[in-house]
């Protein structure tokens, strides 16, 4: 079992305790997904890791497995909302100046539309 390690301030390690109400539609022991709360899509979920790493930017030797099964949560999750043939966007803003806002990693899966590129 993996320790998960959570920052008093952030938003997502509150909604990894439910200590924030969210709509979970994924769970294991390294993961969480939930629906995004102004979604940009008709699909659109938020993939984290429990534990809180605030961005791409601080991953380190030994987050191989959180990143592994990540990927893999999205690819199930994609299946499962029908995505894999219609296609979907996954993006992870690192940094104010790509947009992030919260700065717990996070993947957004978007599908359910036509998505343009490059994106803004
Ligand atoms: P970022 O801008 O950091 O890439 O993405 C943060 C995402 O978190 C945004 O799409 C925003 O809508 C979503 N978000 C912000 N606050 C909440 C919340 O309280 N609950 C949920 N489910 N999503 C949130
Ligand atoms: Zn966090």
């Amino acid at each position: 079992m993996t320790e998960l390690h959570f920052e008093k301030k952030c938003l997502f390690c509150d909604i990894v305790q439910k200590q924030i109400p969210s709509t979970v539609v994924y769970e294991d022991e390294t993961v969480l997904a939930f629906e995004d709360i102004i979604p940009q899509a008709p699909v659109h979920l938020l993939i984290i890791p429990k534990t809180h790493i605030p961005s791409l930017a601080d991953l380190k030797p030994g987050d191989e497995r959180i990143m592994a099964d990540l990927i893999l949560a999205i690819r199930k999750l994609a299946e499962e909302q029908n995505l894999l043939e219609s296609g979907f966007r996954t993006v992870m803003n690192s940094g104010e100046g790509a947009g992030q806002t919260v700065f717990h990693l996070h993947v957004h899966l978007m599908g359910g539309r036509l998505f343009q590129w490059p994106p803004g």
